[in-house]
């Protein structure tokens, strides 16, 4: 197997993949991938969420008897935690959103987006929660090496169509990643564990 990158070149007898399979499928391969293969990078894209951090002064809604822990289903925010460090002064609500709600959010001026996060917040935790000393969010769908938030997602009709290429090697070539794995696929355990097991898959092959 060789394996190109820019101005470095690597030689090897079998290679993992460990990227989500949108991603993989934006490398380019020599032969081409089988069509199954090829088919399921293209019906397989990443989640779309996104993740902010208002950073308080103080984490005020504990005056308040609450925990910072919210769920909703009526947006822009889905869920939020208390992300406050133990040691350190001020108070960290990180919030999500996820699917239309995210997106419609992304596709607001950068000064909408936070005046929507802000209310957003408002509505949950009070007025104080209007006024956050910063907002930090990053978005993960620009970032051209993820692309998008939690990891790959299977719309309706992919898995049973395309299930089967999402482990199985091609040749000498095997596919890793969290979306490959069998428990906690789409959390950093997945992500471990399916490395596990397409270094193991690679070394019996072999031999
Ligand atoms: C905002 C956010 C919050 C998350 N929070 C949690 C959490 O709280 N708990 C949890 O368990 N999981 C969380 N996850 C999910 C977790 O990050 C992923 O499940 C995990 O990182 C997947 O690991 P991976 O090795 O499969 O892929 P990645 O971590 O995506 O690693 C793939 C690597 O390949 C690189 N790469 C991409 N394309 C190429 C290419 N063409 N050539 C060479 N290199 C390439 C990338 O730069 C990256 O370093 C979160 C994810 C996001 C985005």
């Amino acid at each position: 197997v060789r394996v190109r990158a820019g101005r470095e070149a690597y030689r090897g007898d079998a290679v993992v993949i460990a990227l989500a399979p949108t991603l993989a499928g934006r490398i380019r391969y020599d032969p081409p991938l089988p069509p199954l293969r090829d088919g399921l990078t293209q019906r397989m894209p990443m989640g779309v969420a996104l993740k902010v951090h208002a950073l308080y002064p103080e984490p005020f809604w504990r005056a308040d008897g609450r925990s910072g822990v919210s769920s909703t289903d009526t947006g822009p925010l889905t869920e939020t935690v208390d992300n406050s460090l133990p040691d350190a002064p001020g108070g960290v609500l990180t919030a999500f959103s996820y699917g239309a709600q995210a997106r419609g959010l992304r596709r607001l001026p950068q000064d909408a987006r936070r005046d929507a996060l802000c209310e957003a917040l408002a509505a949950i935790f009070g007025p104080a929660a209007a006024r956050p000393d910063d907002l930090v969010e990053y978005d993960w769908s620009a970032d051209e090496w993820t692309r998008g938030c939690f990891c790959g997602v299977l719309p309706p009709g992919a898995w049973c169509a395309y299930g089967p290429e999402l482990r199985a090697p091609v040749g000498r070539v095997h596919w890793a990643g969290t979306e490959t794995a069998t428990r906690w696929s789409g959390y950093l355990e997945g992500a471990v564990t399916a490395g596990e097991r397409a270094a193991a898959e690679a070394l019996a092959q072999l031999g």
